[in-house]
């Protein structure tokens, strides 16, 4: 109707209240969150859609109307701790999280409608140690799920805001956090816990959205006896062993398959721990309803680098020696990007997309890296070796995206090695576990690339250098288009055939987060978290960054008419 048009006087009450009532919250169902990816009106899952390409079929936003790309609105955080989540987007209403805040927000105005917040302990950032960050919410029923840092599950009313239920997953003074945005599936609530550097041991966790009971536990290392214990020495080193899932899994609802990435093995140093340690730095496929193991494949045997497995996986259909193939993707911290059929977990593919010295190349056959001659002296002896990647990896958690018009996965690679030494360190629960001494290297000129990269080669089609390592996810989009942002607060629009920078915005603190893309009224948005944080603001020691200022906000954009 028109709302300037007067209503008549004798507008009978019922239909009056219909006209007048907010919105109804419609339930989210599980079909809806399997067509996710093709609904471009809403954003329902991490990763936008289950295969977790960050593809949208949106194309009103191309590669000649991205220049009259505005600002809708921007809404504060009120964080200074690192903005790393991905927002969802309902009927109208937008959801997102910091660690420790949970907002929805009208889409279209950028106005609050709730906020729910979080109280937690002093110490919260002893067993945060990447940062006190949150990476998202997840929907199903009217519900909005979210992790803390303090290690619970919670659900919330997501047309109010009321506290469901709560949870507790583990305990967050051993070394325990969670900022796992849950991944819905088959009807369970899935999440993974954060521990890897404090001498945890990993697990992933099966949930009743509707009550938060624990339905099932899958620990990321076997105990003994169980199938894999044989990959760890006949010590207690399994208690301590690492393997956390602290980020987001994809699902495939045809083979009814949970992927999930898997972590490093505790501590870095691999020298009191001898074997291949499964399943740390793997990729696991489980069935939602129980968590069974069906199968998996680990990227990084007797890892020492802190090549976490943990990065997202992405699913596509790609040629692969001539056969069409269902495939799992992952540019893995390691520096090499692999391509398994995720029907059964077979290597496909598996080239190195940055600069990698700790393993001259991945046997097809065997699955296994070869390892380089530097890294079999440093087992032999303990002595100090220059490596690439550091523990930041070729590329760290923030998302890369897949577009199926270009065939090519957008990835912010980074490019760096560290001089890494065996050290001894006794465990102490809940303090950080890593034993060794580090230094990193950077080239200060040169500290990462945008690629546009080949998934069966992990040649780069082309790529755009970032001077600052850039831990921003990457967008594509049907118009072409490829959205990133920066450290240094640039928001970016390339073209996604020959990488040509089309537009930018300064959008006031670094962008360490997810942008996604949705429409609504027949107008498309693009929306994304701007407040720097990460691991590498913490650890890195780049002075540059003292001159980007801290403080989250949420921006909106689209084109002016
Ligand atoms: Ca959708
Ligand atoms: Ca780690």
């Amino acid at each position: 109707m028109n709302p300037s048009r007067p209503l008549p006087a004798l507008l009978p009450a019922a239909l009056a209240a219909c006209l007048f009532a907010a919105p109804a919250v419609h339930a989210q169902t599980a079909a809806e969150l399997a067509a996710d990816q093709d609904t471009p009106g809403d954003v329902l899952t991490s990763g936008m859609g289950y295969g977790q390409q960050r593809f949208s079929p949106l194309r009103q936003i191309d590669t000649r109307t991205v220049s009259r790309l505005v600002p809708v609105w921007n809404m504060s955080t009120n964080n200074m701790l690192g903005d790393e989540a991905q927002p969802l987007v309902h009927e109208g209403v937008m959801y997102y999280t910091t660690g420790k805040s949970t907002y929805a927000i009208n889409a279209l105005t950028g106005r609050m409608l709730w906020k729910h917040e979080l109280d937690y302990g002093p110490d919260i950032g002893r067993a945060a140690l990447s940062g006190q960050v949150n990476r998202g919410p997840a929907l199903l029923d009217g519900r909005l799920f979210r992790t803390t840092l303090d290690a619970h599950v919670i659900a919330l009313d997501a047309k109010t805001g009321k506290e469901l239920w709560k949870s507790k997953s583990a305990d967050y003074t051993k070394g325990y956090s969670m900022s796992v945005a849950p991944l819905v599936a088959n009807g369970i609530l899935i999440t993974g816990i954060g521990c890897g550097e404090h001498g945890g041991r990993g697990y992933l966790e099966g949930w009743d959205p509707a009550t938060g009971r624990q339905l099932w536990r899958r620990y990321t290392v076997p105990a003994p006896g169980e199938a894999g214990s044989e990959t760890w020495p006949a010590t207690d080193a399994w208690t301590r062993g690492g393997g956390p899932a602290w980020l987001t899994g994809s699902y495939d609802p045809a083979l009814d398959l949970v992927y999930w990435g898997v972590g490093n093995a505790s501590p870095w140093n691999a020298q009191d721990r001898k074997g291949d340690n499964l399943y740390t730095a793997s990729v696991l496929a489980m069935r939602p309803k129980t968590g069974e193991l069906v199968w998996h494949y680990q990227f990084t045997p007797n890892d020492t680098f802190d090549y976490d497995g943990n990065n997202e996986l992405v699913h596509a259909d790609v040629t692969v020696d001539g056969k069409r193939r269902k495939v799992l993707m992952q540019a893995n911290r390691n520096g090499y990007l692999y391509v398994l059929d995720r029907a059964n977990g077979a290597l496909l593919a598996a080239n190195a997309f940055t600069k990698t010295t700790w393993a001259d190349r991945i046997d097809l056959v065997t699955g296994r890296p070869v390892e380089s001659a530097a890294l079999k002296r440093m087992r032999e002896t303990g002595e100090q070796i220059t490596v690439a990647p550091s523990a930041f990896g070729g590329k760290n958690w923030n998302p890369m995206s897949f577009s199926p018009n270009t065939g090519l996965l957008y990835a912010n690679v980074l490019d760096n090695e560290w001089d890494y030494k065996p050290a001894k360190q006794p465990y102490e629960a809940g303090a950080p576990f890593i034993a060794m001494e580090a230094k990193w290297r950077f080239d200060p000129k040169a500290g990462g690339t945008l690629k546009a990269l080949d998934p069966v080669t992990g040649k780069a089609k082309w790529q755009h250098p970032w001077t600052i390592a850039n831990f921003s996810g990457t967008l594509a989009t049907a118009g072409d288009v490829v959205f990133t942002g920066t450290m240094e607060g640039e928001f970016l629009a390339f073209n996604a055939k020959n990488g040509e920078k089309l537009w930018s915005f300064q959008t006031g603190s670094g962008i360490v987060s997810q942008p996604i893309t949705w429409e609504h009224g027949g107008r498309q948005y693009v929306t994304v978290a701007s407040g720097i944080g990460t691991v590498y603001l913490y650890f890195a020691g780049d002075e540059r960054l003292a001159t980007i200022p801290p403080g989250g906000s949420l921006w909106t954009f689209a084109l002016t008419p």
